[in-house]
Order: structure tokens, then sequence, then C-alpha cells
């Protein structure tokens, strides 16, 4: 790697074509985007960021599905393995109507990032099915999860590319695309898909873990500003899994006040603070966490731009753009939700003081115990949640600090640092077996 190499970064090397998008940025343009700044500013090596600027490898699959009515539909799916210079590929697996080919590499693409940001011997991957979810019955789920796996189990395995649920797969459907996988092979292989249910290889405390990382993020970043978090207020944008642990674990570790949340059906607010038990159990109850007792209804712009410590986005992407960034007052931002903020608002929050933890660090916990699952099912022998949580904390720490110190090194922000760290790491490892 050499900076005088920077003259060849002008014009952007050849790559696979893209395909066009109807609505919306095309993400992985964007993904590209993302890895040309960051090549720009380490002068990475011409070869290395060509060959990172395309999937190695991808699979079109076309799956035939018996449907209840007997009559069989054709469904259309993807497995795109991006990079697997530091190990085996890994990433989930979306059935989503709006899944596409340049979604999937995109995704893949960042699951190379998140694993090399995170330092786990894994590469990325990620896979998807055109499909509408919630129009299917359970049985038909269960077949196109058999016949997704039928078709792309020829280039799935525990050494190779490991799957995991994504946006509307499940650890059921993991747990029927594992046993589709078993009879494949003719063996129990528990490694070659990770979020099962725990009855079935999965991991101890795999279900908060995304939450949980970006709460050791979160504790890091308070301490690097001296920040006192006991007491202090925070706001969820979104109330999943990810929302809702993050409350949780918001007001168990860290001792915060959660004074505002929203979902997809409205957004409250209460000064004096949510306790967690009681709205989630509402939120269970009644399917949102709107009009709870207690509290006033906001606008979702208004909870964006609340005084707090923290501001969680964990939703949707996009929510924090040039226009509402000047007005955000929270100190810390911290990305559970993937790709939130606009590259534009990263640079006003940036040169405002705010701390951003980037979605690629922040809610790496998820994959970090999706590996842990990976080792334990390779050993047959499984862990207590508590050396999970351990575990985990210690990742995230590392993580974190090479992030910050990357970002003060370069005078950059930390999203771009994540970068860094993460496309040194993998262009290192392709050097090292002779690919560059
Ligand atoms: P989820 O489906 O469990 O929850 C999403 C929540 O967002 C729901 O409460 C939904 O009502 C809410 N929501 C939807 N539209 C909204 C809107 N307009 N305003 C406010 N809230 C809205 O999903 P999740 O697993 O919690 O994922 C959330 C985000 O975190 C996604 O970006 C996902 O990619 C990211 N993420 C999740 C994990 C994980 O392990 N769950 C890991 C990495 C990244």
């Amino acid at each position: 790697m050499s900076a005088s190499n920077d003259a060849s970064h002008n014009t952007a090397p050849l790559t696979i074509p893209v395909t066009e998008t109807t609505s919306g940025p095309n993400p992985f343009i964007t993904a590209q985007q993302q890895l040309d700044q960051a090549a720009r500013i380490i002068g990475l090596d011409p070869a290395a960021h060509e060959l990172l600027r395309s999937p190695l490898r991808e699979l079109h699959l076309t799956m035939p599905v018996k449907m209840d009515s007997g009559q069989t539909k054709i469904f259309h799916g993807f497995r795109v393995q991006y990079n697997d210079a530091r190990g085996p590929n890994k990433g989930g697996i979306r059935f989503h109507p709006d899944e596409s080919i340049d979604t999937v590499r995109a995704l893949a693409a960042w699951m190379t990032w998140k694993t090399a940001v995170m330092d786990i011997p894994l590469g990325g991957s990620k896979g998807g099915v055109i499909c509408d979810p919630k129009a299917l019955s359970p049985s038909e789920l269960e077949r196109l999860s058999r016949a997704y796996i039928r078709q792309a189990g020829r280039i799935l395995g525990p050494d190779t590319d490991i799957p995991a649920p994504d946006v509307y797969t499940s650890p059921q459907i993991m747990a029927w695309m594992l046993d589709e996988y078993c009879a494949m092979h003719k063996k129990n292989r528990f490694g070659v898909i990770t979020g099962k249910p725990i009855a079935l290889g999965g991991s101890a405390g795999r279900g908060d873990a995304t939450a949980r990382g970006g709460i050791f993020c979160v504790r890091e970043a308070a301490e690097a500003l001296g920040l006192n978090l006991s007491g202090a207020r925070a706001a969820i944008q979104g109330y999943g899994n990810a929302g809702s642990n993050a409350h949780k674990l918001a007001a168990e570790l860290l001792g915060m006040k959660v004074i505002a949340v929203s979902d997809s059906k409205g957004c409250i607010y209460n000064p004096e603070g949510f306790a967690f038990p009681a709205l989630n159990a509402y939120k269970k109850q009644t399917g949102s966490v709107a009009g709870f007792p207690g509290s006033a209804p906001i606008s979702n712009s208004e909870l964006l731009e609340l005084d707090v410590a923290v501001l969680f986005p964990a939703a949707l992407e996009s929510v924090i753009t040039a226009q509402n960034a000047p007005d955000i007052r929270a100190k810390i931002v911290a990305e559970l939700a993937n790709g939130p903020t606009t590259p534009e608002a990263d640079t006003i929050l940036y040169n405002k003081g705010v701390i951003l933890i980037p979605d690629l660090l922040c809610n790496a916990g998820g994959v970090t115990v999706s590996y842990f699952e990976m080792v334990q099912n390779a050993y047959g022998y499984y862990w207590e949640e508590d050396e999970v949580h351990r575990r985990l904390e210690k990742k995230m720490k590392t993580a974190f600090r090479a992030v910050q110190q990357t970002a003060q090194s370069y005078k950059v922000h930390n999203r771009l640092a994540a970068y860094i760290v993460a496309i040194q790491r993998v262009a290192e490892a392709m050097k090292l077996r002779g690919w560059v």
C-alpha cells in the first residue's frame, strides 16, 4: 500500500455491471463509493481496490416450490460470496419482495467489512429470495426455505459459507435450512448456519447480542467523552429486536433513562423515562408502543432531535440526513440499524462534535455471537450466557478502540475509520495469500 498510487484512483476501476433500481440510490454503488473513499485515503494498491469492488462469486437461483394449492410457483434468489480472504464467508438470508442482486451484493460487501472490523476470522456474504413471506403459509415457507438450500447448499458449508437470519427470516427458518443441508450431506453439520434455536445448536446470548454490542460501544464512547450515563437520557427509534433490547440494556447496564421510543405505528415521549418491563409487555400485548399509558405522542423528527445523551436509530435507513443533522442534539449516535445516516449527515455530525458509532461496529454484536455459535458448534460444547457476554464485551471494546485510534490518526469520522480498519485487514489477507 502506498500513498503514491493516488492518481490511479481518479478513474474507477472496471467492475461488474450493476442493475437498474427503480427507487432510491443503488446500495451497491453506495458500497463501492464507500470503499473508494477509504481506498483513496490509505492509498490502497489498485489491484486490491479493483478486486474489492466486486464479489468474488455469486449464485443466481431459480427454485420451484409446491404451493398449498397444488400448483408449482417459481421463485428467484441469490447467494453472493463477496470476499473470503480472511476466512469462510458469513452473511444472512433475507426473504423480501424488493430483494435484488445489487442489494445482496452491497450487504455482502458490508458483511466483509463488519467481520474485518470485529477481527473475527470470517469473510462476507449475503443471500436473498424475492418473495413476500407474509403471503406464504408456514408450510410454503418451509418448502421455500428447503428449496433455497437444495440450490445454494452446493456452495454453503461450515468451512465455506455460513448463513444466518436477516430481514423476515427467523430461527425456525434456520432450523429447516439446517435440516435440509444435513439431509443433503448425510450428517449433522450444525456449524453451517447460525441464529439457530438453542435446542438445535444455537448460542446463549444471541437474542440480544446486537443491542448488547451497541451498549458496550456506547459505554466506551461515553468514557472517551467523560460523559456520565447514569441517569442520562436516551431516545430509541424502532422498538423491534435491536431497539427494545437496547431499552432493556441501556437501563440495566448503563442506568440510563429512555424518554422516547417509536415503532412503525407511533412515537411516544415521557420526560420521566419508560420502565422496560411495562413498555415491553404493552408492545407485546397491543402490537405497538403507541398509546402507552402516561406517554405523550410526538413525531419521529421530534424524537430524533431530542436533547439526549444517546440516540439509537434502530429501525430504518437514511433517517439522519443533511436536513435534520444540524438539529440533532444527542451527544452520541449509536447506529443499531444498518445505514441510518447519509454521507452528508456524517460530515455535519462530525463537524458538530457528535460521536457517531457506525453500524459496521455498533450492530456487529450479532455477527460476533454468530461466530461464537460456530465455535461452540465446532467444539460440540456450549458456553453459559455470562461467558458469551464477557467474550462479546472484550471483542466490542477492542474493535471500538481500533476504530477510535484510526479516526484520530487519519483525522476522519468514525465511519470512515471503520472502513479503513476493515479494508486494510482484508487487503493484508489478500496480499499474504498472493492474490494481489
Ligand atoms: P425488527 O423488525 O425486529 O424491528 C424493527 C422495528 O422498527 C419495529 O419495531 C418497527 O415497528 C420499527 N419501525 C419500522 N418502521 C418505522 C418507522 N417509520 N419509524 C419508527 N420505527 C419503525 O428489526 P431489528 O432486527 O430490530 O432490526 C432493526 C435494524 O437493526 C435494521 O436496520 C437491521 O438491519 C439492524 N440490525 C439488526 C440486527 C439484529 O440482530 N436484529 C443485527 C444487525 C443490524
